[in-house]
């Protein structure tokens, strides 16, 4: 199993392509994006972050034959009771673009008070090994912050324009990619899970 060289990541995400690449670039490992293995993604059937994470990283892995990553992730909103939650892709409909979810959402808090406007952003973050699938690793992390009544920022990907982190004052889409990575769900879950996979892989020289 270890060392590991190669480890496909199960996302056609270019956004979360980008921040997963800039975590493991001080790795000698490389993270290959799926679609250079013709993989596409399979329909997300799971009720859950983890049970998602988990079909796509296993898709990816029985398909290339090597280590898969993948991360499920959504935005999780108090006043709709947790909603988009694991739906935050598809919010607005089945090929809905990143504009067409944020404006459903700006449209369904409207008259939502300041105060009741918390939400926050998880992801599920796994790692899988075709030949050792009863032990994968699963990480999971939750980035806290308030859904603004409009977009501010040019970065980011998703619902970052109308995410404000309250500790910083910024939106995820004004944030650097390291700043965001630094206090993210997906930076937190993926930092984590590398830290697993450099112990496992010292234990193992
Ligand atoms: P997934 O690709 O099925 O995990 O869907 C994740 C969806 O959640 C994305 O399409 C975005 O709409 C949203 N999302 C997840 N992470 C982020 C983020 O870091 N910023 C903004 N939106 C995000």
């Amino acid at each position: 199993m270890l060392p590991l060289s190669r480890i496909v990541f199960a996302s056609g995400n270019p956004g979360k392509i980008r921040e997963v690449g800039d975590i493991f670039v001080d790795q000698d490992i490389s993270i290959v994006p799926q679609r250079e293995f013709a993989i596409e993604s399979p329909e997300e059937t799971g009720t859950t972050f983890a049970d998602n994470a988990l079909l796509k990283a296993r898709h990816a892995a029985a398909r290339s034959g090597l280590p898969a990553m993948a991360d499920d992730s959504g935005i999780v909103v108090d006043a709709l009771g947790g909603g988009p939650g694991v739906r935050s892709a598809r919010y607005a409909g089945e090929q809905a673009t990143d504009d067409q979810n944020v404006d459903k959402l700006l449209q369904e808090l409207a008259d939502v008070p300041d105060a009741q406007r918390g939400g926050g952003f998880h992801c599920a973050a796994v790692l899988v090994f075709p030949e050792r699938d009863v032990a994968p690793l699963i990480v999971e992390a939750v980035w806290r912050g308030k859904i603004l009544r409009e977009r501010a920022g040019e970065g980011g990907f998703g619902y970052d324009p109308v995410f404000l982190d309250l500790s910083s004052g910024k939106t995820g889409a004004q944030m650097t990619r390291e700043e965001k990575n630094c206090v993210s769900h997906r930076g937190k879950a993926f930092c984590e899970l590398k830290n697993l996979l450099l112990t496992m892989r010292h234990e193992n020289r």
